[in-house]
């Protein structure tokens, strides 16, 4: 009798946590519930939707959204979640953690690729040429773009505010083509044969196009196998001949192959680079202009040297 007595109340303090963990993700306060994959779209996202709306970062800032294991208070904001937004083109997707994870929510339909605007482009390595590079957040326009998207769903999602969104998206805009202006003008400062920008992934392709750099790398894209000696030696080989001054290191990977590069070719790591995550709040590059203004300068400084 008391056994059924104790069950029953842990029973109800069980159902009463699983109450309250429900009306969490669900707009209870009446603000516009939105869920991004990562740290780059949520920071987007609250650019636009100011205070109207709750924003959630699902990976975690500095890891790696290629890959990511949903934890369940993921799975709870995403249930709750008027609108969903990722980047598509792969990242998500390449490996499938974000599809599944809708598809347990049901909310397949709340969900939007906010590159959808975006020419893509191509992976290049050898049977890979058919893969879209989802690193297209990395060149300022495409960004535009991405914020283009944002704002039209958001604005579906609560038209009562839309003049509010709008007049946000206008002066956000504004100051990501005053960043990618500066990003053109300073590249000037270094030699044309100077401008190979080394990281470890790949992730530089849209940047390079836009700003007239060569992106070198060990490894194309995460997910891939990393750091195979043939890709060591493929990367110290074009370091040494193009006589590279400066290495970079992306925050959210591993950075023990990059430092192996670093010593066996002599040639320093500049700096840190942000590539899939911004940086921890407070720190450099804690927001998406923040982070691109830090890679710019730093992708300049580093290779104007020697
Ligand atoms: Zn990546």
């Amino acid at each position: 009798m008391k056994l059924v007595k104790m069950l029953s109340v842990s029973l109800v303090i069980l159902l009463l946590a699983a109450c309250s963990n429900t009306s969490k993700g669900e707009a209870d306060d009446g603000k516009l519930q939105i869920v991004a994959t990562y740290s780059i779209i949520a920071d987007m996202t609250r650019n636009i939707t100011g205070d109207k709306a709750e924003v959630y970062s699902m990976v975690p800032i500095g890891t790696d959204p290629h890959m990511y294991d949903p934890l369940p208070a993921d799975t709870g904001k995403v249930s709750g979640a008027d609108l969903i937004l990722y980047n598509g083109l792969n990242l998500e997707t390449g490996k499938g953690w974000f599809q599944d994870l809708l598809q347990v929510t049901k909310k397949t339909e709340a969900a939007f690729a906010v590159s959808e605007e975006v020419t893509p482009m191509y992976l290049t390595e050898k049977g890979k040429e058919s893969q879209v590079d989802p690193h297209a957040w990395l060149h300022l326009q495409n960004a535009i773009k991405y914020v283009d998207v944002i704002t039209a769903r958001v604005v579906e999602q609560d038209p009562e505010n839309k003049q509010y969104y709008l007049d946000n998206q206008t002066a956000y805009v504004k100051e990501l083509t005053e960043l990618d202006q500066y990003a053109k003008e300073a590249v000037n400062k270094i030699p044309q044969e100077k401008r190979v920008l080394v990281t470890s992934e790949g992730a530089f392709k849209y940047f390079s196009k836009a700003y007239g750099f060569e992106s070198a790398f060990i490894w194309e894209i995460n997910t891939d196998s990393q750091g195979t000696p043939e890709q060591m030696n493929r990367i110290i080989g074009i370091i040494k001949d193009k006589q590279i001054p400066a290495l970079f290191l992306e925050t959210s990977v591993n950075p023990k192959t990059m430092e192996t590069i670093s010593r066996e070719t002599g040639v320093p790591v500049h700096s840190k680079i942000f590539t899939d995550s911004l940086a921890k709040e407070g720190e450099d590059g804690d927001t998406y202009l923040k982070m691109m203004k830090w890679n710019i300068d730093k992708v300049i400084e580093g290779l104007s040297k020697g």
